[in-house]
């Protein structure tokens, strides 16, 4: 198959590439490398892979050949990175998605699979999240510039399917963590595993009883895939995400046990409009994809460690 996918060197991005031209397919990563890393891509053979270093909300995809399944993964995702990067934020989801959806309304592309994301769920007043469930948004904070993007991009996305009859897929994307997480991103896990490594103090914003339910990368992409190959599943939005819900101290103190770390834990002034619980429901993925997470938290916390113990050496 021919596969694109913008964002590609990202973190989900690269370990999707991987997974794609392991298994032999031909990858055309898009990306203007603002939050991704080529790095990432070490070692895949150029057979395989082809680079375009461009950015999704100028660039229509002229220079791309014709594609089976498309991977709309281009944006700033972690809250460090789109509150520094916002209105890159807004335009690659608003016009990157756009030219995406043009490039596959001229038939060149068979199928979109839009990376969407648990935020359009906000602070939710439904537990756990289900994809019926409309969120709790607010359109003007911090946190507006990703979340209000990605329902644009949620709402550009089924509109080309309602309208145009493109074969349109939408993965909410929930707290996903491993190898490959910029060792600045400012996520959770990140920053607890780099603040353990060098004995900085594990900081903990608010009181650490706000949850997240973290999905090793591999459940990841295997979800995602799914997602892109299954058949008659048009027009379906899918929550990928592991359940198992933790609070953000209980993750603290299974990775200062993890690392044998002696770092104290520090309370922080916590963000605005920063969640306070959530959890995948993902009954309709387990049903439409035959897809279930599989890595335990411990287990993908062992390879995300030592992968960043690397990184610091
Ligand atoms: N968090 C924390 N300390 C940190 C980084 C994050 O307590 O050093 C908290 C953050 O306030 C949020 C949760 O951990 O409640 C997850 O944050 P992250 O930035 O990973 O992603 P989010 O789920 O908020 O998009």
């Amino acid at each position: 198959m021919n596969i694109l996918i913008t964002g590609g060197s990202g973190f989900i991005g690269s370990h999707l590439t991987r997974h794609y031209t392991n298994a032999g397919h031909h990858v055309w990563v898009v990306d203007n490398l603002i939050t991704g890393n080529k790095n990432n891509l070490a070692g895949i053979s150029p057979d395989l892979l082809t680079f375009v270093e461009q950015d999704v909300s100028t660039y229509d995809l002229k220079d791309i050949p014709h594609i089976d399944i498309a991977f709309n993964l281009a944006s700033p995702a972690s809250p460090v990175q789109y509150k520094k990067h916002p209105v890159e934020t807004m335009l690659a989801n608003a016009q990157g998605s756009y030219h995406l959806l043009e490039f596959a309304r001229a038939g060149k592309c068979d199928r979109v699979v839009l990376a969407s994301t648990s935020e359009v769920y906000g602070d939710p007043l439904e537990h756990p999240q289900k994809e019926t469930y409309w969120g709790n948004v607010n359109p003007a904070g911090v946190r507006s510039c990703y979340d209000e993007a990605k329902r644009y991009a949620e709402a550009i996305t089924i509109t080309y399917h309602m309208k145009y009859q493109t074969d349109v897929r939408i993965a909410r994307i929930f707290n996903t963590y491993g190898p490959h997480m910029e060792m600045d991103d400012g996520r959770v896990v990140s920053n607890f595993i780099t603040q353990t490594l060098s004995g900085k103090p594990i900081t903990i914003y608010g009181d650490g009883s706000q949850t997240r339910s973290f999905c090793y990368v591999a459940d990841m992409v295997r979800g995602l895939s799914a997602l892109g190959e299954t058949e008659d599943i048009a027009g379906e939005i899918i929550n990928l995400g592991n359940p198992n819900e933790k609070t953000v101290k209980e993750l603290a103190e299974i990775i200062k046990q993890m690392t044998n770390s002696a770092s104290e834990i520090v309370f922080q002034q916590i963000g605005q409009d920063d969640p306070k619980k959530r959890k995948p429901d993902i009954s309709k993925a387990k049903a439409l994809l035959q897809w279930n997470p599989e890595v335990p938290l411990e287990d993908g916390l062992v390879k995300t460690i030592e992968y960043f113990r690397n990184k610091l050496k």
